[in-house]
């Protein structure tokens, strides 16, 4: 499922660049995340790098936005068609 970031984000801008699928912007009061490129960093990483990154922990799965692993990884070849996945 897709990421969201949470109330507590202190919007510090740390896990803008941490995404691999610049999936974060900054937002009104909170970074945002766009779910339709967030694949909970299937295909790049082990861990979600916006929540490992965040000191407040605001990065959390978004129960609405349920997908198998295969979706997200089939997300990530879509946004990225010339880069070979990693599995972990
Ligand atoms: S979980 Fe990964 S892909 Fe999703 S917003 Fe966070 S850093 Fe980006
Ligand atoms: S690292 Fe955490 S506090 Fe900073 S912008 Fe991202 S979600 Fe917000």
């Amino acid at each position: 499922m897709a990421y969201k970031i949470g109330d507590n984000c202190i919007a510090c801008g740390c896990c803008i660049s941490e995404c691999p699928n610049g999936a974060i912007r900054d937002g009104e009061r909170t970074a945002v995340i766009n779910p339709d490129r967030c694949t909970e960093c299937v295909g790049a990483h082990a861990q979600p790098q916006c929540m490992v990154t965040c000191a407040v922990m605001a990065p959390e799965p978004d129960p609405d936005r349920r997908e198998t692993r295969e979706q997200l990884l089939a997300k990530f070849q879509k946004l990225h068609p010339k880069r070979t996945p990693i599995h972990v």
